[in-house]
C-alpha cells in the first residue's frame, strides 16, 4: 500500500504543478509534503480507517488513548484543543461516545460527523438502543471508509481523486480480510461457535461469521460485573459446555478471571474490541487486530 500511495502522491503533485494556477501556489507548496489537512476522531480504530482514506494528504489524531475504552472516556484539556484545531471531528455514533455533548460544547465551530451512518444496526440485548460496535464487522468498515471518503471529498475537493484511490486500496484490504476470516473460522464446529467475553461486543462479528456471542455485561457504559451478571455467565458457560473464554484489552480482566476460576474454563487469549493494539503488539492496525482476534478465536474454539 505504501508504494502505491507514494506513487499516487507524486502523481497528484505533478498534476497540481502542471495546472500552474497561481492562486493555488500556497496549496501546491503544502501538498509537496502533505496538504496540511488535520482531522480528529474519537478512538484509535476509526483513526485507522480515516488514515486509510487520507493517506499522505493529511493527519488524523484520536482522543481515547489505546488501552482505554471509548464509552465512558473523560476528555482532557488537550482534547478540546485538538478538536477545535481540526477541520472535522469524526465519531462512531450509535451512542458510543457518551461524552460527546460535553466535548462539543467547548470545541467551537468544528463540524461533527458520524461514520456509522448507513450500517444495519444490531440492538443491545436487554437495554434500549443499538449496539455501537459495528466496526467489528469488516463489511461495516467499508461503509465507514465510504463515509470518510464522501465527507473528505466534499471538504477538500482538490484532493478527491487521491482520497478515492486511497479508499479503494483500503477497502480492497478490508475485503481480503473478510475473505481470510471466512476461511479461518470455517472449520470451527457448530457447537463451539460461541464467543464469551466481558463486554458483549462481538455481535456484528458474530452475525458476519456465524457465532453466538455473550458477555458478562452488555455494554461498558452500563453496569459492569455485578454478582448477578457473573453468576448468569457462569451458568451459561456450564450449561453450554463453552470451550474457551476470551478477554478484551480494554477491560478489567478480573471479572472474566473469576468466571474462569469458577468454571475451570480457560481464557484462550486477549482480543481487541474498543482499541487497536499498542506499538509492538502486532495489532496496531484494524486489519491486524481483526486477524489477531480471529486467530485467538480459532485457537480457543477449534477442537477443544
Ligand atoms: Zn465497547
Amino acid at each position: 500500500m505504501g508504494k502505491v500511495k507514494l506513487m499516487l502522491a507524486f502523481l497528484s503533485v505533478a498534476l497540481l504543478a502542471a495546472c500552474g494556477n497561481d492562486q493555488n501556489n500556497e496549496e501546491n507548496a503544502a501538498s509537496e509534503n502533505d496538504a496540511g489537512i488535520f482531522v480528529t476522531t474519537s478512538f484509535s480504530i476509526l483513526a485507522d480507517v480515516i488514515d486509510g482514506v487520507l493517506g499522505d494528504s493529511g493527519e488524523v489524531d484520536y482522543l481515547v488513548p489505546i488501552g482505554e475504552e471509548p464509552h465512558e472516556y473523560e476528555p482532557v484539556p488537550s482534547d478540546f484543543r485538538k478538536v477545535s484545531d481540526s477541520s472535522v471531528f469524526y465519531t462512531n455514533g450509535l451512542g458510543l461516545e457518551e461524552w460527546l455533548e460535553r466535548l462539543i460544547e467547548n470545541t467551537g465551530e468544528t463540524p461533527v460527523k458520524s461514520l456509522s451512518e448507513g450500517v444495519t444496526e444490531i440492538p443491545l440485548e436487554g437495554e434500549s438502543g443499538a449496539d455501537p460496535h459495528a466496526w467489528l464487522d469488516p463489511a461495516n468498515i467499508e461503509i465507514y471508509a465510504e463515509n470518510v471518503l464522501a465527507d473528505l471529498s466534499e471538504r477538500f475537493p482538490d484532493h478527491k481523486e487521491i482520497f478515492a484511490e486511497n479508499a479503494e486500496t483500503y477497502i480492497q484490504e478490508i475485503n481480503e480480510l473478510d475473505e481470510w476470516i471466512k476461511e479461518q473460522v470455517e472449520g470451527i464446529p457448530e457447537e463451539n461457535r460461541i464467543i464469551v467475553v466481558s463486554e458483549n461486543a462481538f455481535k456484528y462479528y458474530g452475525e458476519a461469521y456465524d457465532f453466538e456471542t455473550a458477555g458478562i455485561w452488555e455494554i461498558n457504559s452500563g453496569e459492569e460485573g455485578t454478582s448477578g451478571q457473573i453468576n448468569a455467565i457462569i451458568d451459561l458457560v456450564r450449561d453450554r459446555d463453552i470451550p474457551s473464554l476470551f478477554v478484551e484489552t480494554t477491560v478489567d480482566s478480573r471479572y472474566i478471571e473469576t468466571v474462569s476460576e469458577d468454571t475451570g474454563v480457560n481464557i484462550a487469549g486477549e482480543v481487541y474490541t474498543d482499541a487497536v493494539g499498542m506499538d509492538g503488539s502486532g495489532a496496531e492496525t484494524y486489519v491486524d487486530m481483526m486477524r489477531h482476534n480471529t486467530e485467538v478465536f480459532v485457537d480457543g474454539l477449534m477442537n477443544q
